[in-house]
């Protein structure tokens, strides 16, 4: 049979991608876990349809047609599905190549242009977080809200995702770790976005890595992990990224590359598959740990210790952390070292809350649909503060909660441990 196209994405040609969607056996057992598949009951918004779908057009069977397209992008790439696969089909793997296949035959979208031009570049970024940290400081916020601009531009969305941007200050290279015994060092991957509207955490994970007794790099050449990219049929771009930010951590002498935001440390850990020749990409994806994961592994010395918060946390779990990393227990394991504090875990955290990267932007329907189900089992847990370790999740969820009026702080939980951290990390260190 001709194949429609030669070559889907950087070593994976179609052949290999048909050997990905010939383990698909049909049976159906992954669709109760789909969060697009639960809200429509169609099949071409299930894992099995979207393979079919896929595995259609890259053996020359289907056309490539809006509507197929369009199955495509509402997927949430939350990969629930991979994680109950009995016949251990690479969901991830196949939908972004598919994606790769349709990016291949029709120009680049806008929102996908905005991210080669913007989010991989670090200057423009720290600009952009200057001018919104003005913006938000300034009455201009209040005026621009006021004059119907937003909408005019179609920006509203975007506003009422943003949350308080803190100034931007450049992190030092090395954090000695504090105290005498010093256990090794580490390296922090800072992200892309994260790295300018999620300082906190930032600061939060160098007060801790530093409390335990590990000296903290902090390559500046580092940059975006490329999952964007990845997801939205880019391949080629996700690669150079990888590269980039392989060239940036070589040389280090570091028991781990550490990464707060798992959205990013899924994809980090996940570079080897990029190309499995390359030896560097397999030593750095070994190297990449969880912030919770890697606290949660380590002796922590004696004289760290937490002020007490008796509240109830529930935790919302992240697909990346969850069904990507395995490593979801670990964030109740490290806020149970806060005295008094009642951590519970979000009710439905094996469903997506449809942040999904750009999806929140690009798919608002659907987007806004899952999140009304977390925002209503948070109710439901009557917890106080919300805590994921998703930057994405957290943007997401926030942006709905103010939107009904309710004021419950979403943090990541090594923001919310640190906090408790006594004496605290002082903010002139970070
Ligand atoms: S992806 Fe796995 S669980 Fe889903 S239909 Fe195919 S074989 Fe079954
Ligand atoms: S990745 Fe998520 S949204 Fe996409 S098919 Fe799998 S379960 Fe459904």
């Amino acid at each position: 049979m001709e194949l429609l196209y030669p070559c889907v994405a950087m070593n994976l040609p179609v052949t290999d991608l048909l050997k990905h969607t010939d383990r698909c056996v049909k049976c159906g057992l992954c669709l109760p876990h789909c969060p697009t598949y639960g809200k429509t009951q169609n099949e071409g918004e299930s894992p099995r349809g979207r393979i079919a779908l896929i595995e259609g057009l890259a053996n020359g069977r289907l056309a490539l047609t809006p509507r197929l397209e369009a199955h495509l992008d509402s997927c949430l790439t939350c990969r629930a599905c991979e994680n109950v696969c009995p016949s251990e089909v690479q969901y991830g793997t196949i939908i972004d190549a598919g994606r790769a296949l349709v990016a291949a035959h029709r120009p680049p979208r806008t929102h996908e242009k905005v991210l080669n031009r913007l989010i991989t570049r670090k200057p423009l970024l720290r600009l952009g977080a200057r001018l919104l940290c003005f913006y938000q400081h300034s009455s201009l916020h209040r005026l621009v809200r006021g004059s119907g601009l937003l909408k005019l531009t179609g920006m509203t969305r975007l506003d009422a995702l943003l949350p308080p941007i803190l100034p931007v200050r450049t992190l030092q290279e090395y954090y000695s770790p504090l105290g005498v015994d010093k256990r090794g060092d580490v390296a922090l991957f800072t992200g892309c976005v994260a790295s300018v509207i999620d300082t906190q955490t930032l600061n939060a994970a160098i007060g801790l890595l530093t409390a335990c007794g590990y000296g903290v790099y902090v390559p500046r050449t580092q940059g975006c992990c490329g999952a964007l990219h990845m997801h939205s049929g880019a391949p080629q771009q996700a690669h150079a990224l990888a590269m980039r930010n392989l060239e940036a951590f070589n040389g280090l002498k570091i028991d781990a590359i550490i990464s707060t935001a798992s959205g990013c440390g899924a994809p980090l850990t996940e570079y080897h598959k990029m190309d499995e020749s390359d030896g560097g990409l397999k030593k750095f994806s070994e190297k990449v740990r969880d912030i919770s994961e890697f606290l949660a592994s380590i002796p922590w010395p004696e004289n760290v210790t937490f002020a007490p918060l008796e509240q109830r946390v529930a935790v919302h779990e992240s697909c990346s952390l969850r069904h990507v990393l395995h490593q979801h227990a670990h964030p109740y394991t490290l806020l149970r070292r806060i005295p008094g504090i009642d951590v519970v875990a979000l009710p439905g955290n094996a469903q997506c809350c449809g942040a999904a990267g750009t999806y929140m932007i690009t798919q608002p329907v659907m987007a806004d649909a899952l999140r009304k189900d977390k925002l209503a089992a948070l109710e439901s847990s009557t917890a106080q503060l919300l805590v994921t370790s998703n930057i994405g999740c957290a943007l997401h969820i926030a942006a709905g909660l103010r939107e009904a009026g309710q004021e419950i702080e979403v943090i990541h939980p090594v923001t919310l441990l640190a906090r408790q951290l006594q004496p605290r990390f002082s903010d002139t260190q970070a």
